[in-house]
């Protein structure tokens, strides 16, 4: 049995040194337990923020114990009669090889045509993300001019195309010429490369030169101040994650712009997927459908190998991933 196990706190971006593969330990299964090896973690930038000790929405990860997030494995022995071996089952016991379970808190997965990985990206909890905020959040009508950031990745890539199946412009803000075709190819009516366009408000204005309806928010900073400027009135911002602050190592000043917010009427709202989570069903119906009619794209990056992982982490802050970033267990 592997696991990794948070050996320091990251300050800034984090490193390979704060993270430790280490031998964990399972105890043989008793009535009514069964044993599940892990085929696939996910890694989530929110992972950033339980890795600093601090009050949150979610309990910060202890040093010296293992960290946790999403994973789907595979029941290899069970005393469990609800879960039997072979069944394919999603926990938040990621980061380790294997684990015995009672069965509280692990859903078994239903048997579909795709890989189970994409239970962890645009059938789970980052598609589940990007339809909340369009759908729950933000409200967007067909006509509408939809702005989202970091909009290659896991969250932003299933916005892009659920804004264009719902009959939106899409403007989509990435951080390479590779990820700007990709976006293309998917349909999207604009895209900035935020690394290369030089004047983020102007590239901005030129790609929505009638203005934002909605602007889905990954990324915060620079991408939400030219936001506040290009809103049209009475637009909406479902804040959903501001990714370029993660790794700061002291407060950054906001945005100088924010009376754009009464100027503009704005409405602004933030939200956790997790406590909209009673509507999945009513989004994997859907989302089951458009990948069955190859409506929606399911854009994977796969890294190998428990040992991987930290680096795996490390480099959704780096840009690594186009799609879900996800590790592939042996
Ligand atoms: P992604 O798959 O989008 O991975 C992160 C991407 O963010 C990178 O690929 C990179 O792409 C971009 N990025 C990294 N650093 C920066 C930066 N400094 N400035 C601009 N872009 C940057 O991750 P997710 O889709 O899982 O998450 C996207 C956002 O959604 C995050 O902010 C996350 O916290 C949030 N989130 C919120 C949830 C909620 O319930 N509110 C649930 C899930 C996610 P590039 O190459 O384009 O820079």
């Amino acid at each position: 049995i592997q696991e990794i196990q948070l050996k320091s706190r990251p300050e800034g971006m984090p490193t390979a040194d704060n993270f430790v593969l280490a031998k964990g330990s399972i105890s043989p299964i008793k009535q009514g337990e069964f044993l599940v090896k892990n085929l696939w973690m996910s890694v989530d930038p929110y992972m950033r923020g339980r890795m600093i000790d601090r009050k949150s929405y979610i309990a910060p990860f202890q040093i010296g114990k293992v960290l946790e997030g999403g994973a789907i494995g595979e029941v290899i022995e069970s005393l469990n009669p609800a879960f039997s071996i072979g069944s394919k089952v999603s926990s938040m016991l990621g980061w380790r090889s294997h684990f015995v379970s009672d069965g509280a808190e692990i859903t078994i997965l239903p048997n579909t045509p795709i890989s189970e990985s994409h239970f962890l990206g645009v059938l789970g909890m980052p598609g589940m993300t990007a339809w909340t905020g369009l759908n729950r959040i933000a409200q967007l009508t067909a006509g509408e001019t939809l702005f989202v950031s970091a909009a290659s990745g896991a969250v932003g890539s299933v916005v892009a195309q659920i804004g264009k199946l719902m009959g939106a412009r899409v403007v989509a803000s990435v951080g390479s010429d590779e990820k700007a075709q990709y976006l293309t190819s998917l349909g999207v009516d604009a895209v900035i490369n935020y690394k290369t366009c030089g004047d983020l408000d102007a590239a901005l204005g030129h790609a929505a030169p009638e203005g934002i309806d909605v602007y889905f928010e990954n990324v915060g900073g620079e991408h939400l101040s030219a936001a506040l400027n290009h809103m049209k009135d009475h637009g909406r911002i479902a804040v959903c994650g501001m990714i370029a602050q993660y790794n700061d190592t002291a407060p950054t000043p906001g945005p100088s712009n924010l009376a754009q917010i009464i100027i503009k009427k704005l409405k602004i709202e933030g939200f956790i997927v997790f406590e909209h989570w009673d509507h999945y069903p009513q989004f994997a119906a859907q989302m089951g459908q458009w990948l069955a009619e190859g409506k929606v794209q399911a854009e994977q990056t796969i890294y190998e190998g428990l040992e991987n992982a930290p680096d795996a982490f490390i480099g959704l802050f780096e840009g690594k991933n186009r799609g879900k970033m996800v590790v592939k267990l042996a």
